[in-house]
Formats: C-alpha cells, structure tokens, sequence
C-alpha cells in the first residue's frame, strides 16, 4: 500500500503512541471487530449533555485500524454530539470515495492521513472500526 511518506509517519505516530488508550468507564461500553484483518477495538463513552466528555479505548489490530481509533478520539472528546456526526459522516464521506476525497484537514485533522486508504477496499474496514464502535455507542446511549 502507496501511502503519502507524510501521511504514514502521523499514522505510526498514532499507532506507536496511541492517544486516549486504556479503558475508563463510561457510560457504555461496546466491542467491534474487523474479521478479515484481525482488528478489535473496544471503545468506552461517557456523554454529559450533549456532549461527548469522554471516549477511551482498547484495542489490538494493524496500524490504520489503531492510529484511526487514536485519531477519532482525539477529534470527536469535548464536541457537541451532533457536531461529532458531521466529523464521522465526513470521515465515512472520505472513506467510501475511493481516493477521490482528501478530505477536509480544518474538520478531520490528522484524520485526513488516512485517506489514501480509501484507494484500498480490504483496508476501509480497519480504518472504520473505531468510528462504527463510537456510532454504535452513541446510539446505544440515546437509546438508554
Ligand atoms: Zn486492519
């Protein structure tokens, strides 16, 4: 996989120093896996209002399936929920795009790494897994 050299050093950064790893009850905990490549993540949330105060996360799996999670909770604690959707519904934008969107930096920050990825159709599922965990999360607790 042809990554930009520059977009694959924030990605290993992600990865070698993992931001906002290491589970800390919240208000819901969820578990998701990727079976094609091996990836798990757990993922905690805690939501105040309508915020999301707290995401933290364990998980095991390649490179772009752990810098993405890292990357996401980085993007999506202290936002309002709604706000939080639009993030995630860009990042989904830009994955399912096929290499055509780079993606917006001032919205996705580091996540715009990434989106090379997108050429790449067996890699997608690790790089959302984290984002389908906090989706999955989020509209367990709306439920609640
Ligand atoms: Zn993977």
């Amino acid at each position: 996989m042809e990554l930009n050299s520059l977009y694959q050093e924030v990605i290993l950064d992600h990865y070698k120093r993992p931001h906002h790893k290491g589970l800390v009850p919240g208000d819901i905990q969820v578990h998701h896996i990727n079976p094609s490549c091996g990836d798990e993540v757990t993922l905690s949330l805690k939501i105040v209002g309508d915020k999301v105060a707290e995401i933290t996360w364990d998980g095991v799996g390649c490179s772009i399936s752990q810098a993405s999670v890292s990357i996401m909770s980085d993007l999506l604690i202290n936002k309002k929920i709604a706000e939080a959707e639009k993030i995630l519904d860009s990042f989904v934008s830009m994955m399912q795009s096929k290499g055509a969107d780079q993606g917006d930096e001032i919205i996705l920050e580091d996540g715009v790494a990434l989106a090379g990825v997108s050429k790449y159709p067996a890699r997608i599922k690790c790089a959302l897994l984290g984002w389908m965990a906090y989706k999955d999360a989020v509209t367990q607790v709306g439920e609640k």
